[in-house]
């Protein structure tokens, strides 16, 4: 029996679970019968490349479609299954899922097409981490080109993980960082690290319309990106406002709601054959 809360809305948990760690305990437990019964659920979000027009990559957005309390965002339970450590084998199937599907993409339309899928430092702490990709590449077919692996700055990331890292980049996997901007260590992370692509924090890109600042800070750290020969894609454009000024500032990759929001395998397919219909269009 479900209670309510002071907010008026359903409590998750049971009011015998009183402490915290009883109440992560439980939900780490339903997040394993959740990986169990199906409940997981890649979505993806297609990024733009807007000098061509065209998407050239998409990210693997893990959704949990929980049966009594509908979709739950992974900002709520990917903290909690790092700390659980549950996030090495989600980790692992969401990154199988996601190659499996852009491998069978790349056969169905013929193009190129990039898989983001976000890497915990968890996952970079594991002794086989490397083979373990190494054999999902194998596994799916998917080349290793066409697979970027997005890390989150972290404090966690030690020597150990930046070689770690450097023998991905050695399989030809590409690396980014995720969130770049808003970490203590960012700039001294691009020193350390074999990086291909940073993803501007969206932070940044709210700012764009009201505060100079952002737009300064922005113009800078794409200055920075091309200086270090870095690709850079822009996260969380969400008007057009947004998307021209990066544009015009010199960074020409997007993701964000203003193109597309994250959404089901089946619904990529449907974007990705609009988009080339829309090109054939525009080249007649
Ligand atoms: P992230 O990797 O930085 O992903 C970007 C987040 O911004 C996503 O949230 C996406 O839905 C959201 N977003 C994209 N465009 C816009 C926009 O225009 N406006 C706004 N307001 N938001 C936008 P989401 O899907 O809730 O994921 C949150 C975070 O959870 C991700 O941040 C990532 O760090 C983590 N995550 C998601 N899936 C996985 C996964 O499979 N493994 C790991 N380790 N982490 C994951
Ligand atoms: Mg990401
Ligand atoms: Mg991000
Ligand atoms: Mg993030």
């Amino acid at each position: 029996q479900a209670k309510r809360d002071g907010g008026g809305s359903y409590r998750f948990f049971e009011p015998y679970m009183e402490t915290e760690s009883m109440q992560k305990l439980e939900m780490g437990n339903h997040l394993r019968e959740a990986m169990l019964r199906g409940e997981l659920e890649v979505y993806y979000q297609p990024q733009v490349d807007c000098t061509q027009g065209r998407i050239f990559g998409i990210e693997a957005l893990l959704r949990w479609n929980h049966t009594k309390r509908g979709f739950i965002s992974p900002a709520q339970f990917i903290p909690l299954a790092e700390e659980l450590n549950l996030i090495v084998p989600i980790g692992e199937w969401v990154l199988r899922e996601a190659c499996q599907y852009t491998k069978k993409l790349q056969q169905e339309y013929g193009i190129p097409l990039q898989i983001s899928v976000n890497l915990s430092v968890k996952q970079l702490m594991e002794k086989d981490i490397v083979d373990k990709v190494h054999a999902v590449l194998e596994e799916t077919g998917l080349s290793p080109s066409d697979l970027e692996l997005e890390i989150t700055e972290n404090m966690a990331m030690k020597d150990e993980q930046l070689e770690t890292l450097g023998k991905l980049r050695e399989l030809g996997i590409a690396i980014s960082i995720d969130d770049f901007g808003t970490h203590y260590s960012s700039l001294s992370y691009l020193k350390r690290f074999p990086v291909t692509k940073i993803k501007l924090d969206q932070f940044f890109v709210r700012g764009i319309q009201t505060d100079e600042r952002d737009r300064a800070m922005i113009r800078a750290i794409i200055l920075m990106a091309k200086s270090f020969q870095l690709q850079m894609v822009a996260e969380g454009v969400e008007t057009p406002e947004q998307a021209q000024f990066l544009n015009e500032s010199g960074c020409e990759l997007i993701q964000g709601f203003y193109f597309f929001k994250p959404m089901p395998a089946d619904d990529v397919r449907r974007v990705l054959l609009e988009s080339q219909a829309d090109k054939i269009k525009r080249s007649q």
